[in-house]
């Protein structure tokens, strides 16, 4: 029996077909939506995370849209799906040949790091939908490996990521290739100035979709904080892992060294990790996402642009070892887990020094995040009290490591020489920093034995030394 209520927002039987075999009875909200309009033709804006099922919205439709349409050139391509790193590419290529294995047509993926030659002779034929990081497709488009006159269709999936990543300037030359009449369809987990002033000139009419409020984190994921010091993380971590079933965990951090430093500290503790990051090649990346997902790994350390769209089911846990320097990275964060409906946790180790990110974070969110301290991991240096702000301010400079990732193996190797185009404005984390014990509104769930320790310098020096 096919799901009968994808049946009824108009999608075809090889679909509804290869939908059952996937197991999905019920589309998710941001499909009930996008559907319909998609196949309607449509262009289309939606604000929508990793996780809301977002790549269904616009493959099935699409590809229905295909399948009644004409047989592609040899060389060319009838729809572009561009994705900001290989990873987010090759599962968005994953969702197409899924979707589309009861139908005819021919998709490919093409990205960055990886040999050209190959991908050249993929495209020889045509291809009906091609999946493509932005760097890549130009170095192809240059090689009139690839021909756009066929163009019915345009998806920019995570396209703020793809600002961030510094691929504007690349998307501008996409774009000015492309024949005028098209479909366009773009995707975003949050809606910079930037992304908004590229809707303008991109999109016509769109029909404008948000599943979640914007700037907001999947409201099925239950986040809090752990005040503990910054020396103390790595140990807190694995006490957590082996005394709270955490099960298997997505562990983000901020720098490579990071999570190499982190994984070994992990498997001193005889908890089986291992870390994705941009060092590390595609093979290594691939297998080491796989064991995950086989369960041959508890923990998987990631930096942000490694972790950029990695698709993993049911992951009941992600934790922030670092707080990301840009607020919007923990909505990206958070969003790899609670997908699709299924409940998650996003904890988040905080030390002192971290309060500023915490307050952008807790404004972006419009919410304070509910605060835990650990016995035995009392901090030396108290996480102040922060509230929240309706102050929108400065934006705070890229970190350098990040960028320096974007052109590594996970990014798209043709993004060098471009400016990351931020326009991410996280909100001010200031003066609301100071300290007021006295101030009793904030939510902080604390284990009131644990407060009583800290009260007195003694009992915390002593518990900080477990
Ligand atoms: P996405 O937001 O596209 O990254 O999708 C997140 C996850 O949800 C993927 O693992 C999909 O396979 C899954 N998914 C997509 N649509 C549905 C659905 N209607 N029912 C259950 N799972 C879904």
């Amino acid at each position: 029996m096919t799901p009968s209520s994808f049946a009824a927002i108009g999608l075809s039987s090889p679909l509804l077909l290869a939908i059952e075999e996937k197991g999905y009875t019920t589309p998710t909200p941001i499909q009930l939506k996008a559907i319909p309009a998609v196949l309607a033709g449509k262009d289309m804006m939606a604000a929508a995370q990793t996780g809301t099922g977002k790549t269904a919205a616009f493959t099935l439709p699409l590809l229905q849209r295909l399948a009644e349409g004409p047989t592609v050139k040899n060389n060319h391509i009838r729809a572009l799906i561009l994705a900001p790193t290989r990873e987010l590419a090759v599962q968005v290529a994953k969702n197409v040949t899924d979707y589309g294995k009861h139908l005819s047509l021919k998709s490919t993926v093409v990205y960055g790091g990886a040999k050209i030659n190959p991908q050249m002779m993929k495209l020889r034929g045509g291809i009906d939908v091609l999946v493509a990081t932005p760097g890549r497709l130009l170095d192809l488009f240059g090689k009139n490996a690839v021909k756009f006159a066929q163009v019915e269709t345009l998806i920019l999936d995570e396209a703020d990521r793809m600002l961030d990543l510094g691929f504007s300037e690349d998307i501008r030359k996409i774009l000015a290739q492309l024949p005028r009449k098209r479909q366009n369809l773009l995707f975003s987990a949050t809606f910079s100035d930037d992304i908004r002033k590229l809707t303008t000139n991109l999109l016509k009419n769109p029909v404008q979709i948000e599943v979640s409020p914007r700037n907001s984190a999947a409201n099925n994921v239950k986040q809090y904080i752990y005040e503990v010091d910054k020396s103390k993380k790595s140990a807190l971590l694995s006490h957590l892992i082996r005394n709270k079933d955490l099960g298997q965990v997505l562990v983000f951090v901020r720098t490579k060294n990071g999570a190499d430093r982190l994984v070994s500290e992990l498997k001193r503790d005889k908890i089986s990790a291992a870390a994705i990051h941009g060092d590390r090649s595609q093979n290594q990346r691939t297998r080491t996402l796989a064991d995950f997902k086989d369960y041959k790994i508890q923990i998987l350390v990631a930096t942000d642009v490694a972790a950029r769209g990695i698709d993993i089911n049911e992951l009941p846990q992600v934790i922030n070892f670092d707080l990301p320097k840009v607020a919007e990275d923990y909505i990206h964060r958070i969003g790899r887990t609670g997908r699709a409906g299924a409940q998650g946790e996003g904890i988040s180790l905080v030390s002192a020094d971290e309060v500023k990110l915490l307050s952008g974070i807790e404004t972006l969110l419009g919410q304070l995040l509910t605060r835990e301290i650990e016995t035995g991991f009392v901090p030396a240096h108290n996480v102040p009290l922060t509230k929240l702000t309706k102050a929108r301010a400065k934006k705070p400079k890229k970190p350098k490591k990040y960028r320096q990732e974007a052109s590594k193996p996970g990014g798209d190797q043709k993004s060098s020489g471009n400016k990351p185009q931020r326009n991410d404005k996280p909100a001010r984390a200031g003066k609301q920093q100071k300290i007021s014990r006295a101030r009793g509104k904030q939510n902080r769930n604390r284990n009131e034995a644990v407060a009583k320790k800290r009260s007195s310098p003694k009992a915390s020096r002593n518990s900080r030394n477990n």
